[in-house]
């Protein structure tokens, strides 16, 4: 399905909000730009008005396939993904089985291939079952099929110092980086929400900031102590932003996400003791989200993850002190980043595409830069690349999104398994009307494109 078969003409979109121009594609890349294009054969779309994006890339995604295909699968976390404009999505090692050797990672990249509707690119857990005492196969798993890359043990920290030093040390062989979710453990025990006012209020046990914080600094003096890559996930606090803004003025290779919610929500919304907003790391306060937005905005944190995280309801409608941590994320991320970010005038469309496609496609070792050596497509045998420029020669991994439309979300027509998304009821801008996967079109007129190998 990707590679050859129908080309597609897309009349009189706006690539990163500019000028309006015809994109053809054809045999899986952008194979011509301009104005008045004409291809025998070829789709045509109307895409007047809409702004073409490179496909969106997320870092960190919970597919929850092995193990609790209740919340999720492969199959509808990848549909939520497309359509929400994403055509690459790293999912998380903290599966039942864990990923935390070839064989699983490799059934989680073969699950992606045959549901066909972006790349899955399966993270490595960095310690065996997540129990933070001994390494994984790190080297097996970015030898494999899969290429890994990114190892982490997201849902824990790897908050043995040893530990953390010693993967640090490892992935340095293949490139690899670890993606570290920073929790003191000790700090945050029984930890409920954001330590401050609202937990005071609340009676709730408070999550102080410092338990995040503490563990970013050390992580940044330890991959500078021994030269290796470091990626902080979920930062949530204004206190993470300036460390890590301290740890990229000394030249260290630290890099940070932040996730669509930490830029939008705040704790105050705990108020409701509803658990749609009982998340980790916890919302914040209003200040945070402000050094947030502002961090991502100079570059200090380089992408927006979503950290998209599907329960079922009966781990969500509980009481909060029982609830599940996590919110979903995929098909309402574009659009809350357009509100937190591109309405507030802090980005613009072309800023947009690389924190949410450029960046983190680099990050994640997909921006064509550094050949990952083997082959990591079965339909393709080559590697795939994403966040590469609109312009021909590029991949045809392309969003078409409608800026000027709103609408109120209602996960109930989510194609997420699980509905736990804390944007229910809201308006937010946009709307995201058409996926392209190296030319072949996941998601048009904002459903899911049904090709002859696509099920449901
Ligand atoms: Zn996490
Ligand atoms: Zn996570």
């Amino acid at each position: 399905m990707t590679g050859g078969g129908q080309a597609w003409l897309i009349r009189n979109v706006r690539p990163l909000g500019g000028a309006a121009t015809d994109l053809l594609l054809s045999d899986g890349i952008i194979a011509d730009a301009g104005s008045g294009l004409t291809a025998a054969g070829a789709r045509v779309i109307d895409a007047a008005d809409l702004v073409a994006l490179p496909g969106l890339v997320d870092l960190h995604t919970h597919l929850r396939e092995p193990g609790r295909e209740d919340a999720e699968t492969v199959q509808t976390g990848t549909e939520a993904a497309a359509l929400g404009g994403f055509t690459a999505v790293h999912a998380m090692a903290n599966t039942d089985p864990v990923a935390d050797t070839a064989g699983v990672v490799e059934q989680i990249w073969r699950l992606g291939a045959q549901a066909g509707l972006c790349d899955v690119r399966p993270v490595g857990a960095v310690t065996m079952g997540l129990d933070g005492s001994r390494l994984a196969e790190l080297g097996a798993m970015a030898d494999s099929a899969a290429r890994v890359r990114v190892f982490s043990d997201d849902g824990r920290c790897v908050s043995d110092a040893v530990l953390m030093r010693r993967a640090l040390e490892y992935v340095k062989a293949f490139d690899g980086v670890i993606a570290q979710h920073a929790q003191e453990p000790r700090l945050t025990d029984g930890a409920q929400v954001n330590e401050g006012e609202i937990s005071g209020l609340l009676g709730m046990s408070g999550w102080p900031a410092v338990a995040e914080e503490a563990i970013i600094a050390r992580d940044c003096l330890l991959a500078a102590h021994v030269g290796s890559a470091l990626h902080v996930c979920h930062v949530s606090t204004a206190g993470s932003v300036e460390i890590i803004r301290w740890a990229k003025s000394k030249g260290w290779r630290v890099t940070a996400e932040v996730t669509p919610h930490h830029l939008l929500l705040t704790d105050e919304l705990a108020v409701s003791y509803d658990p749609v907003y009982k998340v980790n790391p916890p919302l914040r306060t209003q200040a945070d989200v402000e050094a947030l937005r502002a961090g991502l905005a100079d570059g200090t944190i380089d992408c927006v993850a979503t950290d998209h995280a599907p329960h079922p309801v009966e781990d969500k409608e509980t009481e909060w002190q029982a609830a599940a941590f996590g919110m979903t994320g995929l098909e309402t991320a574009l659009r809350v980043v357009h509100a937190a970010t591109v309405e507030t005038g802090l980005l613009d469309w072309t800023g947009v595409a690389d924190r949410m496609s450029a960046r983190p496609a680099a990050i994640g070792r997909l921006d064509g830069s550094r050949p990952l050596g083997g082959t990591t497509s079965p339909e393709t045998g080559a590697v795939p690349v994403h966040g590469r420029p609109i312009e021909p020669g590029s991949p045809a991994n392309l969003v078409l999104y409608d800026p000027a439309t709103s609408s109120i979300v209602d996960p109930a027509e989510h194609a997420s398994r699980s509905r736990n998304s804390p944007f229910n009821g809201m308006v937010l801008p946009g709307r995201v009307v058409a996926t392209f996967l190296r030319g072949t079109p996941t998601v048009l007129d904002a459903k899911i494109a049904l090709d002859g190998k696509l099920t449901r």
